[in-house]
């Protein structure tokens, strides 16, 4: 008898999408920085980090979810002293890599965010964690014991910046991705798969034909700052676009600047 041959979907479980690891998979992740092309993507977002930063007094910084790297090195060249890290084994290595590449010293650890030790790596007067990261917890709780975790690592009146991509518009149909900020490289594009209140799924489709998905929880930007507050940070305030002044149908992404 002929043997059965299952063809299975691809691994779209819930399990599945609660383990970030496994979406950034290795040729992935190869591909981050074409995804986001450095150029463009720094000159998208010019000073704003640098500047929100600086008003601040925010000299050590760490960069919870670093990816490939982009904004340690940038906050390095800019001459912040600037800690990297990143749960993901094949981003860690991008990352250093990237770094080596641009003779950066930047040091990165592969880290969890719960497991995140002040101990270990002293305190730091801003933690970013950029890159729309946080939306890969699905979980509220464990959203809000990771933002209290980011909060244990500042010093008393750091500054949490947590951005996001704008859920608010995509769960009302309106994704955009204009290009101009975060993933502005052009040889890939990007669009919604599944998309409801629990689970928005992009697809990344490169030129040569490669497609990635990454599957996340589409959190509302209100909803974030609720948890920012649960968390304990005391003000929140966000910006649409690097814009402190926008309209929430009209963005792509919200960053978010929360102080303990
Ligand atoms: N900040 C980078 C990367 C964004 S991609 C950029 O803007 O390009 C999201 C990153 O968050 C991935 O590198 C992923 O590994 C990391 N991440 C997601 N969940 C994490 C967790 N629980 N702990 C540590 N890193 C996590």
């Amino acid at each position: 008898m002929a043997p059965v041959i299952a063809l299975l979907p691809a691994d779209r479980s819930a399990t599945a999408d609660h383990d970030y690891t496994r979406q950034y998979v290795a040729d992935f992740v190869e591909r981050w920085d074409e995804l986001i092309d450095w150029e463009k993507r720094a000159a998208g977002e010019g000073s704003f980090f640098f500047d929100l930063l600086r008003q601040a007094g925010a000299w050590r910084v760490l960069d919870a979810a670093t990816g490939s790297g982009f904004h340690g090195a940038q906050l390095h060249k800019a001459g912040f002293d600037v800690t990297a890290c990143d749960g993901s084994a094949t981003m860690v290595d991008r990352a250093r890599r990237n770094f080596d590449r641009l003779g950066v010293d930047v040091p990165v650890h592969r880290c969890e965010w719960q497991a995140l030790d002040a101990r270990v790596l002293g305190r730091f007067d801003a933690v970013l964690c950029l890159g729309s990261s946080l939306c890969h917890l699905f979980d509220r709780d464990a959203r809000i014991a990771v933002l209290k975790r980011f909060r244990q690592m500042l010093k008393p009146g750091g500054m949490l910046l947590i951005d996001q991509r704008n859920f608010e518009a995509i769960l009302a149909g309106r994704f955009t991705s204009s290009g101009r900020y975060y993933y502005c490289g052009n040889s890939a594009s990007i669009t919604i798969g599944e998309l409801d209140e629990a689970v928005c799924e992009f697809v990344y489709r490169f030129a040569d034909g490669a497609q990635y998905r990454l599957r996340v929880c589409p959190i509302r930007p209100r909803h974030l700052q609720e948890e920012l507050r649960e968390a304990g940070f005391r003000t929140v305030s966000a910006y649409g676009d690097f814009k402190p002044i926008y309209d929430v149908m009209d963005v792509d992404f919200v960053i978010h600047k929360a102080h303990i």
